[in-house]
């Protein structure tokens, strides 16, 4: 097959940066390399107006006020201060958080510090497809609920979950929502407004855009949220984010939410579309395959799949050129299984031989077609190495109907 190796289909890990975000960005490393805060002279001025573009690109992109969009080092500090912030702002209203069992470690790490200091935290249950139930969220919020923080896409499985209703619960009930929307930003519409989210974390290297920058909005106005910065000093960002503005990796920020907007439509079909011949290529060519996640409500590049009767790890290991990976980035190079397909009530067996293809921008059919191909031959052939696995063709089946 004439197909140039390796072959990237990770694209939940991370993206390469878009050409278009590159040129964007460039300018501001060397003749517009000014510092936004300075106030008095020319260097300063373009480069906050750099910082000002990036920021009504982004509000265009999710539907707020500019000045409600706080730019970060990534979504693990958004969704450091969503929640520390939050909790330490609102300390003298209540102690009681609420998040999922699957959230990001940025999301799970920073409520489980927030629990040493005394908050306490419910971590709400999914199904078997990945989807949280608005009415446990419901039934969870007391009076001494401060936060409710929910992923709105997942980096795992791809699960897509029904924000606005857990949104209108909260507005309903005055507690604060949270959204870390790393994974979903330009992939899917997401308009804070119709979410009814007070904060959402983004990450411009999901997007095409570069490492080390992202984004935290952060409602204004009915209500004003309070946050106590993680950081003291010079008061950037309207005091939310002390530290001097990473200038490019603003501006390649803006410029990937301006792409973005223009190219989601047509791309979320697109990758749907060879999202679904891989799954079904899949399924037809190897048995004893099982899908995670949610078969409709899920990121469009999205498809993670377990392999009965094989060792995950050397699935991953024998795919040397396609670039695939077990769980999260951040776990992958333990043996544990997925903490989130756990989760979702998968057996550890089955948890230990996922993999999860993640499809992008760049993704094409012949690429697909490979994968297929490797795939196949090399399930076949750790199937029939390994002794205790009779090599017989089971029934595939997908989340609906898989024993619990
Ligand atoms: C990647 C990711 C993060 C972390 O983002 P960084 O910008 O790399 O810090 C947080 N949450 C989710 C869902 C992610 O996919």
């Amino acid at each position: 097959m004439d197909v140039k190796l390796p072959i990237y289909m990770d694209y939940h890990a991370t993206t390469p940066v878009d050409p278009e975000v590159m040129e964007a960005m460039l300018p501001y490393f060397r003749e517009h390399f000014g510092n936004p805060s300075s106030r008095t002279h020319v260097f300063g001025w373009t480069a906050e107006s750099a910082v000002e573009k990036a920021r009504e690109q982004i509000s265009h992109l999710i539907g707020c006020k500019p000045m409600e969009v706080v730019f970060t080092s990534g979504a693990t500090e958004s969704n450091n201060v969503a929640l520390k912030g939050v909790a330490w702002a609102y300390r003298d209203r209540g102690n009681h958080i609420i998040t999922t069992a699957i959230e990001h470690h940025a999301v799970l790490d920073a409520c489980g510090r927030l629990e040493k200091e005394g908050f306490d935290v419910t971590y709400l249950p999914v199904d078997r497809s990945g989807l949280v139930d608005p009415f446990h969220v419901e039934e969870a919020i007391t009076d001494r609920t401060i936060l409710v923080s929910v992923i709105a896409a997942h980096n795992e499985i791809g699960t897509v979950q029904p924000l606005a209703e857990v949104g209108r619960i909260c507005k309903a009930r005055g507690v604060l929502f949270h959204s870390d929307a790393a994974q979903a930003l330009g992939k899917i519409s997401l308009k804070v407004d119709d979410l009814q989210a007070d904060l959402v974390s983004f990450s411009a290297h999901k997007v095409y855009g570069p490492k080390g920058v992202g984004s935290l909005y952060c409602r204004m106005t009915r209500p004003a949220v309070k946050l106590v910065p993680l950081f003291d000093g010079g008061g950037q960002e309207r005091g939310r984010r002390s530290g001097t503005q990473n200038v490019s990796g603003i501006a390649g920020f803006g410029k990937a939410c301006e792409v973005a907007s223009r190219v989601m439509a047509e791309e979320g079909n697109r990758l749907t579309e060879l999202r679904e011949y891989l799954k079904s290529e899949i399924f037809r060519r190897i048995a004893g395959v099982y899908l995670n996640g949610h078969p409709e409500r899920r990121l469009p590049g999205n498809l993670n799949l377990s392999f009965a009767r094989v060792e995950g790890e050397a699935l991953l290991l024998s795919m040397k050129d396609v670039a695939v990976s077990s769980g999260s980035a951040c776990t992958s190079t333990t043996m544990e299984p997925s903490y989130v397909l756990l989760a979702l009530g998968v057996r550890d067996e089955l948890a230990r031989a996922s993999i999860r293809f993640g499809l992008g921008r760049w993704s094409t059919k012949e690429e697909v077609d490979y994968t297929v191909q490797k795939l196949t031959e090399r399930v076949e052939r750790l199937r029939a190495m390994s002794s205790g696995w009779p090599a017989t063709k089971g029934r595939n089946v997908s989340v609906q109907d898989t024993p619990s």
